[in-house]
């Protein structure tokens, strides 16, 4: 394949996967989005393979590690579960920092083409950032992925003078950085590559460690835009025009995505960075009032909720990560149009962080089947609950804990929820009364209008629905 042809290929990848983010902006057209995507790396690896860069020697290698790590890919999807999403993004945000670190090293120590002059301080330059962002989203990505599937605990590592500790980090690496322009030789700038790699890697370590559970999502996001810049790092490294353009969108939109979680936890972006929140420990209690959770819960059985439902006019559904794991989202839908067929109307109010990872509920909802019309964002329901007869709160807890408003001391403090126990009822389903993942009480349990029906959620909805066809 010629240069040319290869580089209209790229281009026609790079416009494949602008289409794709598009598409993915929306639920009713991410179909199409995941299938532009799709097309557009199959584009991407038939034109590099086939292009000027990969000598027919090397096309044996190519293919070995293309079905290797196809086969690993294609495992992975077919085994995880949809709330291991997240650990699964983790470890291969890690993989895209590894292959950073990878290519800069080998870059450096190719001597095939002789940089002379701008040119080699340039690609000196590419190759120790490279590696930089490549180290820390190695190691940043690993401790993510151990916090999220529990091996590493949740609560915020805090040493002392954790931010001179990464200042005098960055001024070493700088520093190093000046001696690796200056080597003569690929043996003198190999020491001061390596003090930086292993600097980086400890600062991935520490950046994450020092980050909370309940900020977690932040942090994949974040890292997940690292890994883009990662990717762009290595491409200039490659003098890959794609993988630069690829690796700016990941990256950005990854910033962007990072941004908008921000705001949905009430967190600003730059102290989840600094680390030390969402401890789930609560914070020692002001003056203010906080909002402990009183008294007795009410619970109801089956029959009872399939009564509520069918009594009201108007019904307000949110589900969380309890509907998830319960894979309850077709009986959900099930009931959804018993109750509309009765002339209910009913619809879904959706938290931006709810479940475990962006867009959790919408993908769950679409797979059901739910008309995308009744699927209403935080924003857009948030006020409407007041006239909602009821509630039904499906496996969610934090998304809509009263004390993130009520109670400053609380760890969840200013975090936006959704307003539940503003309707005229509202019902509780999950199997006990622990809490979620932020690990602080919900005091819209012990409500006076709050009903808990306790149970697997799948189990129960099974039972309200032939409650209400019964
Ligand atoms: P929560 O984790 O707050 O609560 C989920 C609830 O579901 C639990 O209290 C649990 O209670 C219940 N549950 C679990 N299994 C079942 C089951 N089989 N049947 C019925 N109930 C069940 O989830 P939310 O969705 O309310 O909130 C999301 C939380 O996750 C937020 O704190 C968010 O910050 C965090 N997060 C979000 C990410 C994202 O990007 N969306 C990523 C990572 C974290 P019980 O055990 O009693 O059944």
């Amino acid at each position: 394949m010629s240069e040319s042809l290869t580089t209209v290929a790229y281009l026609g990848a790079a416009i494949l996967f602008i289409l794709s983010l598009g598409g993915l902006s929306n639920p009713e057209t991410s179909r199409r989005g995941n299938v532009y995507g799709m097309i557009g790396m199959a584009l991407a690896v038939l034109a590099t393979i086939f292009g000027p860069k990969v000598a027919a020697a090397g096309l044996g290698w190519v293919i070995a590690a293309l079905v290797l790590g196809g086969s690993v890919g294609l495992y992975a999807a077919k085994v995880v579960k949809m709330t291991q999403m997240p650990e699964l993004v983790a470890l291969m945000h890690s993989l895209v920092g590894l292959a950073a670190c990878l290519v800069g090293f080998a870059s450096y120590v190719d001597t095939s083409i002789a940089y002379t002059g701008a040119e080699k301080v340039i690609h000196q330059v590419e190759i120790y950032i490279g590696i930089l962002i490549g180290a820390v989203t190695f190691s940043g990505s690993l401790i993510a992925f151990g916090k999220l599937n529990g091996k590493i605990g949740g609560k915020p590592l805090l040493l002392p003078a954790r931010h001179w500790l990464n200042l005098i980090a960055l001024l070493v690496v700088i520093w190093f950085g000046g001696e690796f322009m200056r080597a003569e030789t690929v043996a003198d700038g190999m020491l001061p590559l390596a003090i930086m790699t292993v600097l980086a890697l400890l600062f991935g370590i520490h950046m994450v460690m020092a980050i909370g559970g309940a900020d977690m999502p932040v942090v994949v996001s974040m890292l997940n835009s690292y890994s883009g810049w990662a990717a762009a790092a290595t491409g200039f490294m490659l003098g890959n025009d794609l993988l630069i353009v690829t690796g700016a969108l990941v990256g950005s939109s990854g910033a962007i995505l990072s941004y908008i979680m921000c705001t949905a936890m009430n967190r600003n972006f730059i102290s989840v960075i600094a680390g030390g929140f969402g401890s789930g420990a609560p914070t020692p209690k002001g003056n203010g009032a906080p909002a402990e959770p009183q008294g007795e819960v009410t619970p109801v059985s089956a029959t009872e909720t399939a009564e509520l439902l069918r009594d009201a006019k108007s019904v307000i559904i949110v589900p969380g990560y309890g509907m998830a794991v319960a894979q309850a989202q077709h009986t959900v839908n099930e009931i959804v149009r018993t109750l509309r067929d009765k002339g209910v109307d009913v619809r879904f109010a959706i938290h931006p962080v709810a479940g475990r990872m962006p867009g959790h509920m919408n993908v769950l909802l679409a797979e059901a089947k739910v008309p995308y019309d009744i699927v209403m964002e935080m924003d857009e329901i948030n006020a409407d609950f007041p006239e909602a007869d009821v509630a039904m709160v499906i496996g969610a807890n934090d998304i809509v804990n009263p004390a993130a408003q009520d109670d400053p001391t609380s760890p969840i403090a200013g975090m936006p929820v959704l307003e539940v126990w503003k309707a005229k009822t509202s019902i509780v389903m999950k199997r006990s009364m622990a809490s979620g993942y932020a690990g602080v009480d919900n005091p819209l349990f012990y409500k006076d209008n709050n009903r808990m029906l306790f149970g697997d959620a799948k189990k129960m909805l099974d039972e309200v629905l032939s409650a209400l066809r019964g």
